[in-house]
């Protein structure tokens, strides 16, 4: 169930399908990690092997961003809609609270682990939350024992991409839990600090467009998506 695009792997699941397989992951004590994939991340890739290993070596790359979905169609792939960080955090959560899961937050300005954790718990009440930490704590042996002494089932590592993925693959072996998901600004987003654009841009696929209008600074980075699909159809 995945395609490739440019060297990395893009997995085709839909969020029930991965929901599915990853609370599976918990129940036979496996250890997975997704990474989120956008035409940034994949065009990075290109000049660094480091980098594109790092993404391949994740269990499941979800496709985040409107440019695997476009590459999928071009070339005749199974990938319908995207599979965003921040959607896929939340249907993990929903998930945990169903199957009694816990889950850690490792990441972003001190305070904002805590204020996400806070309206988590008002979306999800019965979800156990079993710890949250900042993400400019420096002593690695306090972040690994912290985790472990907490021990969740699904951790969410929020220190921006792609240094939250080397940090998991990094620390996977020496922490106690199954599931990993590298979710960049979603602590900001889930705390209040940050909008999301509202449903409408996003059901239009034109999230990336107001983002652009509020963060006019992204156009270097939109400016990727092109570039990656033209790269894709010379292929
Ligand atoms: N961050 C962190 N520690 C650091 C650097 C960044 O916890 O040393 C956090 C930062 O506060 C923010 C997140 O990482 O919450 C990065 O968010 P961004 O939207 O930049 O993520 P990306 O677009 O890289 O996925």
């Amino acid at each position: 169930m995945k395609e490739n695009f440019l060297g990395v792997d893009v997995s085709s699941y839909s969020y029930d399908e991965l929901v599915r397989n990853l609370s599976n992951d918990i129940k036979t004590n496996q250890q997975s990690f997704i990474v989120a994939i956008n035409p940034e991340k994949i065009l990075k890739a290109q000049e660094d092997p480091n980098l594109m290993n790092l993404l391949n070596e994740a269990t499941y790359q979800i496709p985040d961003g409107v440019g695997a979905v476009l590459a999928s169609r071009l070339k005749g792939g199974k990938i319908k809609e995207r599979v965003t960080g921040i959607d896929m955090f939340l249907a993990l959560c929903e998930q945990a609270e169903i199957e009694g899961n816990s889950i850690f937050l490792y990441g972003a300005k001190p305070g904002v682990a805590d204020m996400a954790s806070e309206n988590l718990v008002k979306r999800f009440p019965s979800l156990k939350i079993s710890g949250v930490l900042d993400g400019y704590e420096k002593d690695q042996d306090r972040i690994v024992r912290t985790i472990n002494e907490a021990k969740p089932d699904i951790l969410f590592v929020a220190l921006g991409s792609p240094a939250q993925e080397y940090w998991i693959v990094e620390n996977m072996k020496n922490l106690d839990v199954n599931v990993f998901q590298g979710v960049g600004g979603s602590f900001d987003v889930i705390s209040g600090r940050v909008k999301r654009a509202p449903k409408l841009f996003r059901k239009l696929g034109l999230e990336w467009f107001y983002r652009l209008i509020r963060e006019p600074w992204r156009i270097k980075r939109q400016m990727k998506l092109p570039l990656f699909l033209l790269k894709v159809l010379r292929k």
